[in-house]
């Protein structure tokens, strides 16, 4: 993009509302007419401003919320919920291009991106959400009679929905994490408070815009409240009315949110940070493997959760291993997200920019090196841009082996056979994702059964899907998103028995 076409950035909303919340059914401004502004963080510049809500405002979706639980049918209505579900999708494929075109600019993410796990597979991930809202089969188990303490009884297990849910949502992936929380509470009957990332409050916007203008939803069903202020996620995580506490963040915060929620005993649902293996045996394709992991930590410059940010190769192909994947991060397409070839975009801020330099400052005093990248693009004079980094020289000891940095910066770790490799793998604070690459399938299996993490793929193996459960062991979080364990999630167990 050069100067003259980002000159005019200002973004047109075209039919969205984008400067509005979501409470009770109505887009209403925050109270004051508060915004704030939103930045493109390709160009640096303030594309539009969204609703800066405020603690009233929370505080009035809140009550919407609960008296749509309390006072309404929603959560008994399984068809309708369906129907709804259903409604929301085909709201967001009818505007899907302008929904693309606000998350790039707002959030940098990558267009080709948007084409898949960033907005379309989510969107479509709705329908999983319906079909659970009127097929799960759970609701009544009847576990028959028995005679306990000499009371013939006839017992039943009882599922219905947990009551209100706050989700609390960050900016890397704001469609699916939105959907993934919004699409099953609501499938189980709760009603929802959503307060996304101040990074990102259009995708949120976006929604519940759709929500409101093409939906059935009954008003307080779901509610959306952006704001600048974080501290409105303490507000809801904090408050009584709330029955599950959804969140997805980092390890930090999520550890703020359980305290929070320990204020009423709320319910916690914790998907958080990560800093996951991508183990490669030595009868592996090493110039396959060694291309998807650059690729991998490279996808929306390394700002996803689940990828993969450690490389552990065979020590005799170390140096090997370094130029393959040197090779295929020099050749990456990087830069404008717009550019539907983009893999690699900007990262989020100016301050997330200065948090991946710093790591790869540590990198150096650590003493690696960069077999490539290393910095700041140096193809772009404005926006937020980090040039694919390949760390080498280091040990799993390394702090930047160790913590999450979200940006574009893989470690290159030798090991000394599979065992060694596991045991990398699992010197980790984090267990979210992973992956093993090895000649053998049944080879590859048995090390990936003996990582501790969430998710593994095996030789490319790709497992997202509205089907299936997300989620980590250890610090990476409590609980699973997606799947029918995430539709489960939102639900209470309730026991009963009749004297017979
Ligand atoms: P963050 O933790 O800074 O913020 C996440 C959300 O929490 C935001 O909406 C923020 O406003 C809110 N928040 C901040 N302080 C709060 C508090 N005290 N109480 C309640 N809410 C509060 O995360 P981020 O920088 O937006 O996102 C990046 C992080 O998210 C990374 O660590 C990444 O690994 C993690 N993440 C995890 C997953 C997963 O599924 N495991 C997915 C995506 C991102």
């Amino acid at each position: 993009m050069n100067h003259e076409e980002r000159s005019d950035t200002r973004w047109s909303s075209g039919a969205l509302g984008l400067d509005t919340l979501l409470i009770d059914g109505e887009l209403v401004e925050a109270a004051g007419g508060a915004t704030f502004d939103n930045v493109n963080p390709a160009t640096e510049e303030v594309v539009g401003v969204a609703a800066d809500g405020g603690a009233a405002d929370m505080d009035a979706a809140l009550a919407a919320a609960r008296q749509a639980f309390d006072g309404t049918d929603w959560s008994r209505d399984h068809d309708f919920r369906g129907h709804c579900l259903e409604q929301l999708r085909d709201a967001l494929v009818s505007h899907h291009d302008e929904v693309a075109a606000l998350t790039t600019a707002e959030g940098g993410a990558p267009a080709a991106l948007l084409a898949g796990p960033a907005l379309v597979d989510p969107v479509q991930g709705l329908s999983f959400a319906a079909e659970m809202a009127r097929g799960y089969d759970r609701w009544v188990e009847d576990l028959g009679t028995a005679v306990p303490v000499g009371v013939p009884s006839h017992r039943w297990v009882l599922r219905e929905a947990a009551g209100v849910v706050g989700a609390i949502t960050p900016w890397n992936f704001p469609h699916q994490i939105n959907l993934a929380k919004v699409g099953p509470a609501l499938a189980a009957g709760c009603t929802v408070v959503l307060k996304p990332a101040p990074d990102t409050p259009w995708a949120a916007s976006a929604l519940a815009s759709l929500a409101a203008e093409h939906t059935d939803l009954p008003p307080g069903v779901l509610n959306v409240v952006t704001s600048s202020d974080h501290s409105l996620g303490a507000q809801l995580a904090t408050d009584p009315r709330i029955d599950v506490v959804s969140f997805t963040g980092s390890t930090a915060t999520g550890k703020a949110v359980m305290r929070s929620a320990a204020e009423h005993i709320t319910r916690v649902f914790l998907e958080l940070g990560g800093k996951s293996a991508f183990l490669v045996l030595d009868d592996a394709d090493l110039q396959a493997a060694a291309s998807l992991a650059a690729v991998m930590v490279s996808t929306h410059a390394g700002q996803g959760c689940a990828l993969t940010t450690r490389l552990v190769v065979p020590r005799e192909r170390y140096e090997e291993a370094a130029e393959l994947v040197a090779a295929t991060m020099a050749a990456l397409p990087a830069g404008d997200p717009t550019d539907p070839a983009t893999i690699c975009g900007p990262v989020i801020s100016e301050r997330q920019r200065d948090r991946v330099e710093g790591y790869l400052a540590l990198a150096l005093d650590e003493g690696g090196e960069f077999a490539c990248g290393g910095g700041r693009s140096p193809a772009h004079d404005r926006g937020w841009f980090i040039d694919p980094t390949l760390v080498v020289g280091l040990d799993n000891s390394a702090r930047v082996a160790r913590e999450e940095i979200f940006g574009p910066v893989l470690v290159l770790i030798a090991h000394d056979g599979d065992d060694d490799a596991v045991r990398i793998a699992n010197d980790s604070p984090y267990g979210l994702s992973g992956a093993v690459y090895s000649g053998d399938s049944e080879r590859a299996w048995g090390v990936a059964r003996r990582v501790r993490t969430g998710t593994m793929g095996i030789n490319g193996g790709v497992w997202f899907g509205a089907d299936v459960p997300f989620g980590g062991y250890k610090a990476s979080g409590i609980g699973r998103e997606m799947g029918r364990e995430g539709f489960e999630e939102y639900l209470e167990v309730r026991s009963v028995a009749e004297a017979i």
